[in-house]
């Protein structure tokens, strides 16, 4: 295949323009230049996002909504602008159904400890896939512990899809939340997620969606998908890390209980007892990351002015080239080839250790993640301990394609 034709055909932005945006891409690693392909663990941010953040830091620092000061004004409408940013962006009816927490790794724990305390009682099921991440199965083994939930886990097969019609055999009435990933960061499976809530809703289910993967690579629709929950990380879609957010529709927020305790969440504190705040504020205790909040918004607008549809068409011509490419390596096997997938290569080679692949690849300029991922279930499901992955970005092109293949391909000679 001609990649520089099928960069032009699939291709709706300036691909060198973008690149430009990006800093850290423009560096020497180990002599070379860097090729980054570790995407799905954290994005590279653009000059926007950073300059941003430096503004807010050089003239706006402050805390919010306590201050009557200018500086405290400022960093607060910022602040809220911000909540506004992220509600359109991914179509939330209003801006307080956008609560802002640490990444998705807090937004579901926020979720289990809330929601999950205060509806959840023993013998419930929560169902979750077998390929979820290590942050949509632990929390619920936490429940489990505590309260007597049951944690049931709907399969995949060997190609690693998702079974929709044995994950519907699973539901039942006592099945009270579905808790599922939108995009697997171990083997790039796009999962059937509208069918997956319509079916949770049938039997009553509250649902919460892992869109920690999916935020960076497909729109994103919380109104159309009509999902309880949703949760994502900024620093996957090129925003700062230690800052995400957790959707959640206003009535069920509001009926929940705070999750954590301090400044910010309440209305009126006496030593008899406390008033919570309206939602969101209820659930962001204490001086929340403000830069970070705004870095967000900016990460947000960066990749609304490209639209998610031109970026997500560039990457689906990258997998669907780097697939054929990969494919033609001697031993090298994909782990993960669902027939919906989306901007992750996941493999192994015969013979040789994922973590010797990874440390020869960084020799030649090359990023990319090797291990478990964060995903021990699916490893195991698999039969392996890790994987290398190659994840994408839409500022990636096919000549990191090319460097990949051609870095396997010499480590390959070096370790076999
Ligand atoms: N879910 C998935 C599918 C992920 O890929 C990740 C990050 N690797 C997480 C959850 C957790 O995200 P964070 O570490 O940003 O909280």
């Amino acid at each position: 295949m001609n990649h520089a034709a099928t960069n032009e055909h699939k291709t709706k932005f300036d691909i060198d323009k973008i690149r430009a945006d990006f800093p850290a891409l423009h560096q020497k690693v180990s002599g070379h230049d860097l090729v980054y392909l570790d995407n799905g663990a954290s994005t590279q941010k653009p000059q926007q996002v950073i300059d941003t953040i430096k503004t807010y830091y050089e003239r706006d620092n402050s805390n919010v909504h306590r201050g009557i000061h200018t500086l405290s004004q400022r960093a607060t409408d910022h602040f809220e602008a911000a909540r506004v940013t992220v509600q359109e962006f991914i179509n939330a009816k209003t801006d307080n159904e956008i609560v802002f927490t640490s990444g998705t790794t807090e937004s579901i724990n926020l979720v289990a400890n809330s929601f999950g305390r205060a509806f959840l009682s023993a013998g419930d099921e929560v169902l979750i896939s077998a390929m979820e991440h290590h942050s949509n199965i632990v929390p619920w083994q936490l429940l489990e512990q505590q309260i007597g939930i049951k944690l049931v886990v709907a399969p995949i097969d060997k190609n690693g899809n998702f079974l929709l019609e044995e994950f519907k055999a699973l539901l039942s009435p006592k099945t009270k939340l579905v808790a599922i990933t939108q995009l697997s960061n171990a083997l790039g499976t796009l999962t059937p997620i509208k069918e997956i809530i319509k079916a949770a809703q049938a039997v009553g289910a509250k649902t919460l969606i892992d869109g920690a993967q999916a935020i960076a690579h497909t729109v994103v629709d919380v109104q159309d998908l009509d999902c309880d929950f949703y949760a994502f990380s900024g620093h996957k879609i090129f925003a700062p890390t230690g800052i995400g957010v957790l959707y959640g529709k206003h009535d069920l927020l509001d009926q929940m209980p705070p999750y954590q305790g301090g400044g910010e969440m309440i209305k009126v504190v006496s030593f008899s007892g406390s008033t919570y705040n309206e939602v969101p504020h209820k659930f962001e205790a204490g001086t929340p990351n403000i830069a970070g909040v705004i870095g967000l918004a900016a990460g947000l607008r960066y990749v609304s002015e490209i639209g998610i549809e031109n970026l997500a068409a560039h990457e689906q011509a990258l997998l669907d080239y780097g697939t054929e490419k990969l494919k033609s390596i001697d031993g090298l096997k994909l782990i993960g080839e669902a027939d919906a997938k989306a901007s992750i290569l996941s493999f192994q080679i015969e013979g040789v250790h994922a973590s010797d692949l990874g440390t020869l690849l960084d020799h030649q300029g090359i990023a990319i993640r090797v291990g478990h991922h964060c995903a021990m279930p699916v490893m195991a499901f698999f039969g392996v301990d890790a994987t290398a992955r190659a994840s994408l970005a839409f500022y990636n092109n096919f000549e990191d394609i090319d460097a990949l293949v051609a870095a396997i391909e010499k480590a390959v000679d070096m370790l076999r």
